[in-house]
C-alpha cells in the first residue's frame, strides 16, 4: 500500500525506453553513439530506479560522483551485465581516482589539480594505465583546459602516460538551450576542433579519440555537434531543455522529436474534511473560505521538493479534476480544494506531476510556478521519496 505520510514518485520504464529510441533515431544519421547522464540522482528520478532500465540501452554512462560510477560497476557485477563505458565528469580526489581506475572507469582530466591524482595512480602501481578523457574549456569557463592552455597543461599529461592513457576529448556548451541561434555554440565547436587537433599533435598519436560535446539541447537541434557520442541528460528523462530548444526543433528539424516525461509524483490524502465559510487555511491565514469548502490535506511540502513559491498558484489533480492549492505550501503539507473533485470525505489520491484522467500536470508547469527550470525542479525532489518503476 502506498504510504500515508509521504508522497511517492513513479518512473515509467516505457517512457525512458521511448526517449532512448528517439535519440537513437536522431543519432543514426550521424553514426553517433548515445551516452546518458545520471548525475543528480538521475535528475531526481532515482539513480537506483533508473540504472537497470538505462544501463542496457546506453553506450556510455556519465556521472558526477565517483561512488555512482562504482555503483554502476557493482550493478554490473551483481546482474552479470556487460561492463559499459563509464565516465566520472566531476572532480576526483587522489584515492577516488585510484579506486575508479581499478574499477575500469574512465577518468576526466582537465586541470592541474590532477597532478596529485597522477602521483596517487603511480603509487598504486596498477597493472595498466587508466583510460582518460581530456576536458577542453571551449567557452563555458567551467572545467577543462582552455585552448591556449592545452600545451602547458599537456606538459604534465605527457609525463603521465605511464598511468593515464588519453582515449578521448570533450567539452560542454554554455548556452545551446538558451537561444534559437547557435553562433556561440558554433564558436565553441570551432574551439573544440582546434583544441582536439592541438591535443593530437601533442599526444603524437593518430589513434582515434572519442569526441563528445553535445548535451540534450545540442544533440536535439545541432546535428554538427553529434560527434562520436552525445551526453544526454534532461531529455533522456523526457523533458525539453528549454522552450527555446523546443522552438529550435520546430524551426530546424523535419519533425519535432517526441519526448515522453518519465516521472509522475503522487500522494494519498491524509484527511478530507469540509470547512465552513470564514475558515482560514494554512500558515499566515493567507486563504479564507468564502463558501463551504471540502479540502484534502496532502502529505507533501517543501521538504519533499515542492517549492514554497508555488503557494497561491499551483493546483494538483484529484479524480481527473484540478484541485487548487489553498494558502501556503508548508514543510510537509499542502491543503487543496477538492470541493468539485470529490463528493464525500473518503480518501483521495492526488497527482502533483503526471496524468490523471484527461488532466496532465508537467514538470515544466510546476517549474514555471516556482520561477525555476525543470532541471532544478526534478533534482530537488527529495532523495527520501520512494521511487517505483512502472510500465
Ligand atoms: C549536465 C551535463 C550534461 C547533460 O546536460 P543536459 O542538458 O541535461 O542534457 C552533459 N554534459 C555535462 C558535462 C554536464 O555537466
Amino acid at each position: 500500500m502506498a504510504p500515508l505520510n509521504s508522497s511517492w514518485l513513479e518512473i515509467s520504464q516505457g517512457a525512458l525506453e521511448r526517449n532512448v529510441a528517439t535519440f537513437r533515431g536522431l543519432l543514426a544519421q550521424n553514426a553517433c553513439r548515445l551516452g546518458g547522464v545520471l548525475k543528480g540522482n538521475a535528475y531526481g528520478h532515482g539513480f537506483k530506479a533508473v540504472l537497470p532500465v538505462l544501463h542496457p540501452l546506453l553506450d556510455v554512462l556519465y556521472v558526477i560522483e565517483p561512488e555512482d560510477a562504482l555503483a554502476v560497476r557493482a550493478f554490473e557485477a551483481s546482474t552479470h551485465a556487460p561492463r559499459k563505458e563509464v565516465l566520472v565528469i566531476g572532480a576526483t580526489e587522489p584515492d577516488e581516482a585510484v579506486a575508479l581506475a581499478r574499477a575500469g572507469v574512465t577518468l576526466c582530466v582537465g586541470d592541474d589539480g590532477w597532478r596529485k591524482n597522477v602521483e596517487a595512480l603511480r603509487a598504486a602501481r596498477l597493472p595498466q594505465p587508466a583510460k582518460a578523457h581530456v576536458h577542453i574549456d571551449t567557452g563555458l569557463s567551467r572545467e577543462g583546459y582552455a585552448p591556449g592552455d592545452i600545451r602547458r597543461g599537456f606538459a604534465f599529461l605527457a609525463d603521465a602516460s605511464d598511468v593515464l592513457e588519453v582515449v578521448g576529448v570533450f567539452s560542454h556548451f554554455a548556452n545551446t538551450e538558451d537561444v534559437t541561434e547557435q553562433e556561440y555554440a558554433l564558436f565553441q565547436l570551432e574551439n573544440f576542433r582546434q583544441g582536439t587537433d592541438e591535443l593530437r599533435v601533442l599526444l603524437g598519436t593518430t589513434n582515434v579519440l572519442e569526441q563528445h560535446l553535445a548535451a540534450s539541447a545540442a544533440a536535439l537541434v545541432l546535428p554538427q555537434a553529434r560527434l562520436s557520442v552525445v551526453r544526454a541528460g534532461i531529455s533522456l528523462y523526457g523533458l525539453w531543455p528549454s522552450t527555446e530548444t523546443r522552438l529550435s526543433a520546430r524551426l530546424t528539424l523535419p519533425v519535432v522529436p517526441t519526448l515522453s516525461p518519465a516521472l509522475s509524483w503522487r500522494c494519498r490524502s491524509q484527511i478530507v474534511k469540509t470547512l465552513s465559510p470564514g475558515s482560514f487555511v494554512g500558515y499566515g491565514c493567507t486563504w479564507r473560505c468564502d463558501v463551504p469548502t471540502r479540502i484534502a490535506l496532502l502529505p507533501v511540502g517543501y521538504y519533499d521538493g515542492l517549492p514554497r513559491l508555488v503557494s497561491g498558484k499551483a493546483h494538483v489533480i484529484v479524480k481527473g479534476c484540478r484541485a487548487p492549492v489553498l494558502g501556503r505550501v508548508m514543510m510537509n503539507h499542502i491543503i487543496v480544494d477538492v470541493t468539485r473533485a470529490t463528493h464525500d470525505d473518503s480518501p483521495v489520491v492526488a497527482t502533483l506531476v503526471g496524468t490523471d484522467g484527461t488532466e496532465t500536470l508537467g514538470v515544466d508547469t510546476l517549474s514555471d510556478w516556482a520561477q525555476t527550470i525543470n532541471y532544478e525542479f526534478v533534482t530537488r525532489l527529495g532523495p527520501h521519496l520512494k521511487r517505483t518503476l512502472t510500465d
